[in-house]
């Protein structure tokens, strides 16, 4: 796989490095070196551009000057984060031995050294390079036989999901999981028809051969991964999903260098499970990232109460993925409905939960040997949490009927199993307090933990103290004012001044006093005494550091073993502090529960749009809610609707909060309306045209149009579309023959649920043309000269488009807008002089298409007679045709 560097004719030391480099070539390479990390030829190059280290030169290499720059190690982290925020990968290669070990092997030797982690966006599990409300996810991506797969993996979490999908579908799937990194093979990579897809995913895409994802190569790295022999004990997967199963578990074997993280068997959803939202619709609904790609001024962010960093995972989880099947919805909507009920409860809850540590992440650190015994305080935290949370559901059953399931559920996963109870006791016992981070230095073994480990403490101790006295007694005996001081070189010795050392050069063999070494100023002695007193110190405290050491190794693995039982506990005050802040903030907002069933209604009485409500009052001004009335079936009400009316005048706002209202009610979320019903909505879309996108730089009509094309295809009548000034980026005549041909096909062909905001006033005609239509516009009305925005969507087309009094509201210039205006009533006079739209051209019925013409090809195809050919023959005429296209 990896291209062998050429090492004819370099130093040990650089074949060491270049080897290292070579098994990583596309990471930036951290070459430990004593108390820094180094970082050598283009990667020191590259670093000291992006970071702005200072580059600086270190020997040659093939004649030519050898790049350098560097940093401490304890530095690194800071360092390494940048790099992964700008798309680098950073492999990080560590001494493996002691300098001294090395030398042992010869005066000449170097010191082992090995890459033990390749660090990249998908695989980080270090809080300073997380952020703590975000899921850090890794995707896969294969397709196999005209099927897709996405494979997910939150190494935070332990938690592999795995979702076989249609290939078009591939764009929506990956997003639901916001990915940080997504794998593909080489094939994929190049391949145009993905190339949406894995854009609009937001990670960083990593292309892997291609060979890796042979399934069966593949099925026999997965298996590896979870230490069994086949998956069959997983269930049955596409091949797919087995190929995209396997390209993470070769990235992991490469990334961990071995180390195997704790994973629970992959979770099989089929995309049907969930409402699918493509990247488009997710931009422009703002749902868990703003169009800026800030979490500020999202649905997300403005829902979100949770008060532990796992909740707010959860919260997210629910948002970017709906359900779509109405009894897993309103399982939801039973607990947040629950806990709403019960504020002192949901109090007592909260509070609770907000002293938690991060477990999930706590427990990933360790099972991939980066967590240190600060880690395990948090877990030994959240377990104390657990319990006394479930202690208050036990404290206050409901005597009717009890929890609704999904409560049910997190309490069952709070009770802790013997095993993890016992890890519970066994860190309150013996781990201190508030520990270090790291457990290198040790110092968190609890006295009275350990009897040895307390022995060595002593000794160690009692050594310090004989030493203590030592000074008193050499100061005494020999009348020089001794100072006892310790290095790392030399350690324990007495120190005195030039001038008083000066004595003791001249006295006898029989001085106890013997010289090590003398600086400018200070002399420095030993004695039998303090040289075997050093040595039983630094010994004992050599021994209660390896006992230590043991004792962190031990609690390690046994959290590792316990992963999965751990993670589920933690899911569970995850789902809850989730549940309890959807309650508190529907409490706070005034949120009701909505109906979800398998109709297709679509009914809100007094909807809000949860971020625009928040805005306007914050502003001081008062937000106006909106009905909103469809139904797929054209009973009672209209399937379409044409939205119409000023700029300004809270259209985009209309659209939108209908399409968040089905976010926020299929994630078993409570809406901020009166009352709603929803018939599940299996596909959710939302476009807008391209003139307010001029932002994203792209050919932004045809984007528009691709978008536009996709929502064609893909919805079907338990879809939701939201269509906000579509075709406004071309020519008008043009735009309006697109606007109305798309309506009428989302209306008769698609059959979805729609709201379809246009300033084209000619589509108000529709209603009259087709079944299931009605108009809406949003109220404006002239007031004293001045235009004012009601904000509210009533029946009927808007009168005019007031544009030019928006002109004047913008602050353009009177002259310009009198002048405007002039123009204005001439054009609508003329319009009226040339009689309705429907004698515009464009509207006419088309003519009929002229008689085709005869071609070439269709004479020759018309002289074939198939069953007179034979296969070479047949072959022949294949290769005439073509040659005459
Ligand atoms: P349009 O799409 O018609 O141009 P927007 O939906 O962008 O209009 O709304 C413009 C502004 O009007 C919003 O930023 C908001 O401040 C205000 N607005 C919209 N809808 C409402 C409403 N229902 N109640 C109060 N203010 C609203």
């Amino acid at each position: 796989e990896d291209a062998a560097p050429d090492l004819t004719g370099v130093t040990p030391f650089m074949a060491q490095y270049l080897t290292a480099k070579a098994s990583q070539p596309d990471a930036i390479l951290f070459f430990r070196m004593g108390d820094f990390y180094e970082l050598f030829f283009k990667d020191a190059e590259v670093v000291a551009a992006a970071i702005g280290l200072t580059l600086t030169k270190r020997g040659k290499h093939l004649g030519e000057d050898i790049a350098m720059c560097g940093m401490p190690h304890h530095a690194a982290e800071g360092y390494i984060a940048r790099l992964i925020r700008q798309g680098f990968k950073v492999a990080i290669c560590e001494q493996m031995e002691d300098p001294a070990e090395a030398k042992k092997r010869g005066s000449k030797a170097i010191v082992r050294r090995d890459i033990v982690r390749v660090v990249t966006p998908g695989t980080l599990t270090e809080d300073s390079l997380l952020d703590a409300r975000n899921a850090n996810r890794l995707a896969a991506v294969a397709v196999r036989r005209g099927r897709a797969a996405v494979a997910v993996v939150e190494l935070s979490a332990g938690a592999v999901d795995c979702v076989a999908c249609e290939i078009g579908d591939l764009g929506s799937t990956l997003a639901a999981f916001r990915p940080s990194e997504v794998l593909v093979t080489d094939k994929l990579f190049s391949d145009p028809e993905l190339k949406g897809a894995l854009d609009g995913s937001g990670g960083v895409v990593q292309a892997l051969a291609s060979a890796i994802a042979e399934p069966a190569a593949a099925g026999t790295r997965v298996a590896r991964l979870y230490g069994v022999a086949s998956l069959d004990g997983f269930g049955t997967f596409e091949e797919a999903e087995v190929s995209a199963l396997g390209l993470i578990a070769a990235y992991l074997e490469t990334t961990q260098a071995g180390k195997v993280p704790a994973l629970s068997p992959p979770r099989r959803s089929g995309d049907a499970g969930f409402l699918a939202i493509d990247p488009a619709t997710r931009l422009s609904l703002e749902i868990d990232r703003t169009q800026r790609g800030e979490r500020e001024g999202s649905l997300l962010a403005s829902i979100d109460r949770t008060v532990t960093s796992g909740g707010a995972r959860a919260l997210a989880e629910r948002i970017a993925r709906p359900l779509r099947n109405p009894v897993e919805i309103n399982h939801g909507l039973d607990a947040v409905e629950w806990l709403l009920e019960r504020r002192s409860l949901r109090r007592d809850l909260r509070d609770g939960l907000k002293a938690s540590a991060d477990v999930a992440r706590a427990v990933s650190r360790l099972a991939l040997g980066r967590g240190g015994p600060r880690d395990l305080a948090g877990i030994r935290s959240g377990l104390t949490i657990a319990e006394g949370i479930a202690g208050l559901f036990t404290v206050s059953p409901d005597p009717l009927t009890g929890p609704p399931a999904r409560i049910a559920g997190c309490l069952d996963r709070l009770t802790l199993s013997p095993e993890v109870a016992r890890l519970m006791l066994d860190l309150a016992e013996g781990l201190i307090e508030e520990p270090p981070h790291l457990a290198r230095d040790g110092g968190f073994v609890k006295p009275g933990f350990r009897p040895e480990l307390d022995a060595s403490r002593a000794l160690r101790d009692d050594s310090r103290r004989v030493v203590a006295d030592l000074e008193a007694r050499a100061v005494a005996e020999s009348g020089v004012p001794f100072k006892i001081k310790h290095n790392a070189v030399l350690g324990y010795f007495l120190e005195t001044t030039a001038k008083h050392a000066e004595p003791l050069f001249r006295a006898g063999p029989e001085s106890p006093f013997i010289h090590r070494q003398t600086l400018a100023a200070q002399v420095r002695f030993t004695t039998v005494e303090l040289s075997e007193l050093d040595a039983k110190i630094s010994q004992a405290g050599h021994r209660a550091l390896a006992m230590e050491g043991e004792t962190f190794e031990h609690w390690r693995q046994t959290v590792q073993a316990l992963a999965m039982p751990l993670q589920a506990v933690a899911d569970a005050l995850a789902e809850l502090d989730a549940t309890a802040a959807l309650a508190e903030w529907a409490e706070e907002v005034g949120a009701e529960r909505p109906v979800v069933d398998d109709s297709k209604v679509f009914a809100v009485e007094a909807g809000r749009h949860p971020v625009v409500e928040a805005a306007v009052k914050r502003a001081g001004d008062p937000f106006t809610p909106n009905d909103c009335k469809l139904d797929g079936d054209g009973v009672g009400c209209a399937r379409l609707s044409i939205v119409t009316g000023p700029n300004m005048a809270g259209k985009s706002t209309f659209l939108r909060q209908n399409a968040l209202l089905v976010v926020l009610a299929q994630g078993g979320c409570f809406v901020p309306a009166k009352s709603m019903r929803l018939g599940v909505v299996d596909r959710l879309f939302s476009r807008v045209g391209a003139g307010d996108d001029l932002a994203r730089g792209r050919s932004t009509f045809m984007m528009e149009m691709v978008e536009t094309a996709a929502i064609l295809t893909q919805a079907t009548d338990r879809s939701f579309v939201v269509l906000d000034e579509i075709g406004r980026g071309t020519a008008t005549y043009d735009g309006l023959a697109i606007a109305w041909a798309c309506a009428e096909a989302l209306h008769d062909v698609n059959r979805a649920r729609t709201l379809f905001a246009t300033h084209y006033h000619e589509l108000a005609t529709l209603e009259e043309r087709l079944d299931h239509v009605c108009n809406l516009s949003m109220k404006a009305k002239e007031w004293n000269g001045e235009l004012v925005f009601l904000h509210e969507a009533a029946p009927g087309a808007a009168d005019r488009s007031y544009g030019v009094q928006v002109a004047k509201l913008a602050g353009v210039p009177p002259a310009v807008v009198s002048r405007a205006r002039s123009v204005l009533d001439r054009l609508e006079s003329e319009k009226a002089a040339q009689g309705r739209l429907d004698d515009l051209p464009l509207f006419a019925v088309a003519e009929p298409p002229p008689p085709p013409m005869k071609s070439a090809i269709d004479e020759a195809v018309a002289a074939l007679d198939p069953d007179a050919l034979t296969p070479r023959e047949a072959l022949e005429a294949l290769y005439r045709l073509k040659g005459l296209t």
